[in-house]
C-alpha cells in the first residue's frame, strides 16, 4: 500500500484501496494495544471454575493447573466478555491507564 492509499481522505468503503488493514494474525499482531478496558481478577472471589477461559473470545486467558486464570494483556482486547460471564463477579474492567 502506498502512502498516498494510507492518507486518503475516503468517503465511502467502496473507495477504500482493496487491501486488508494487516496482513498477519492475532498470534502475530500484538492487539492487546487496542484495548481501553483490561479484566482485573479478585482471587479473594475466583473458584477457579475456568467459565472465563472458556468464553474468552482471543485465547488471551491461561489457566494452568490449579492455578488462579492469567490475563495475556499483549492479546486481550478488553471485551469483556470475561467479566459478563464470571458467575462470581470476580472479573472487574478497569481503564487501561489505572
Ligand atoms: S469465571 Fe470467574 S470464578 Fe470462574 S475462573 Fe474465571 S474469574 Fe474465576
Ligand atoms: S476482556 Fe475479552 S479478550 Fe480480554 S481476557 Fe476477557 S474475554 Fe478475553
Amino acid at each position: 500500500m502506498t502512502k498516498e492509499q494510507l492518507t486518503g481522505d475516503y468517503k465511502t468503503y467502496q473507495e477504500l484501496p482493496l487491501t486488508p488493514i494487516t496482513s498477519v494474525n492475532s498470534a502475530t499482531n500484538q492487539t492487546g494495544f487496542w484495548k481501553i478496558f483490561k479484566p482485573v481478577l479478585d482471587e479473594s472471589k475466583c473458584i477457579k471454575c475456568t467459565i472465563c477461559w472458556k468464553f474468552c473470545p482471543d485465547v488471551a486467558i491461561k489457566m494452568d493447573g490449579d492455578e488462579f486464570p492469567q490475563f495475556d494483556l499483549t492479546h486481550c482486547k478488553g471485551c469483556g466478555i470475561c467479566a459478563n460471564e464470571c458467575p462470581k463477579d470476580a472479573i472487574t474492567m478497569v481503564m487501561e491507564a489505572e
